[in-house]
């Protein structure tokens, strides 16, 4: 990973490359800052830059073996260790390395959250277990591989146990020879022991413009999207990310539900077939996390159409037209009823439900509501 791969944070790129240079780095720093800033992706540049054999100076080559490794984060004298979901079989982070690495080549800023998503581990603590420090020692043991330093990145350093802390600042008090700690932190809540002994580096929240020029390279987000989500991003591009998704998300979905009440209201089977599964998003093929927000939206678009004209409700023009053409087929009774069957479905879906048969029985259940109330207007 390369300097210019980390979004922002100019400064303290222009003083590590200065560190490098005076042959001036700490054994034992401390990065200190929110969720979505870089910190991580900035240490391995860091490291990088002091490992590349080509460097300029204002960034490593990004092509020689060193580079080519550690961007892969393949590289024998660089070490990690981060939160896990601890069990049995998962005592240290080297345990679980190879899906750790591929957790963040996918998404360089990934969060704690993304990371325990990706272990399958929401409802889990993530820890960094007395497992660890055993590790680490036997790791900063084993000689150099390029006879030069050995790095060891604590992710998340936060998530330290006691024990665990201060078995790592036994080996901060007396380092072995060569070696460079760098601890990641979001919040000042570790031992005051471990924060006097490192040299703390503030990493700060990314401003709203490197956000947004991030948005477009990296995204390929328009300028106007992109300057709109990084208002709302508060320097965390993280968090920038998860409101492009869920915009995306939001547009998919009403252009779906609008599709799916049109297709109930007349009950057209070739139509109602193509939208459930035959399509390219046909709902049944968009996975069960996604049909859960669908049917989520759902019922938040009953809801508002039965509030269309009573409550102050921020929906788009597009919806709204949609909503003042379609409010008229959701009597008080009726949109109870659709709500219910949305409801159960939700659950159902949670529960494991084969999913093509239960949208055709949804659908055919909101038919009939959605008829009843057509033949009460026409009546
Ligand atoms: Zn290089």
């Amino acid at each position: 990973m390369q300097f210019s791969k980390v979004i922002g944070q100019q400064q303290l790129k222009d003083s590590m490359i200065e560190a490098v240079a005076n042959g001036r780095i700490s054994h034992a720093q401390l990065f200190l800052g929110p969720e979505g800033n870089g910190a991580l992706p900035l240490a391995i540049a860091y490291i990088q830059y002091l490992f590349c054999k080509n460097r300029t100076n204002t960034d490593s080559c990004g092509t020689c073996p060193q580079c080519q490794r550690i961007t892969k984060l393949n590289y024998p004298d660089l070490h990690f260790v981060f939160p896990l979901a601890l069990s049995k079989d998962v005592e240290k982070s080297s345990d679980v390395f190879p899906k750790w690495k591929e957790a963040f080549l996918k998404d360089n800023y990934m969060s704690l959250t993304d990371w325990m998503n990706f272990l399958d581990a929401e409802n889990k603590q993530p820890v960094i277990g007395v497992g660890e420090s055993k590790d680490i020692l036997h790791q900063l043991s084993l000689t150099s591989y390029e006879g030069s330093y050995k790095v060891m990145i604590v992710w998340m350093a936060e998530k330290m146990n006691l024990v665990a802390a201060n078995k790592i600042l036994k080996i901060l008090e007396e380092p072995p020879d060569k070696t460079i700690f760098i601890l990641i932190t979001e919040s000042t809540q570790l031992p005051v022991t471990i924060l006097s002994r490192t040299q703390i580096t503030k990493v700060p929240r990314l401003t709203e413009q490197e956000i947004a020029a991030a948005l477009i390279k990296r995204n390929g987000q328009s300028p106007e999207m992109a300057a709109s989500v990084a208002r709302t991003a508060e320097g965390n591009y993280r968090f920038a990310q998860v409101l492009l998704t869920e915009d995306e998300d939001a547009q998919f979905f009403s252009k779906k539900f609008q599709e799916w009440m049109r297709i109930c209201l007349k009950l057209d089977g070739d139509k109602l077939a193509d939208w459930i599964g035959n399509s390219d998003n046909g709902i049944s093929t968009i996975g069960r996390e996604k049909q859960k927000q669908f049917l989520a939206y759902s019922i938040q678009t009953i809801r508002h159409s039965l509030l269309l004209d009573k409550l102050a409700i921020s929906i788009s023009a597009s919806d709204e037209d949609f909503l003042r053409k379609f409010s008229p087929y959701i009597s008080f009774e009726g949109g109870n009823v659709i709500f219910e069957e949305l409801n159960r479905a939700y659950h159902a879906i949670e529960r494991n439900a084969h999913p093509k048969i239960l949208f055709t029985s949804l659908s055919l259940k909101i038919h009939d509501t959605l008829a009843q109330a057509r033949r009460a207007i026409t009546a």
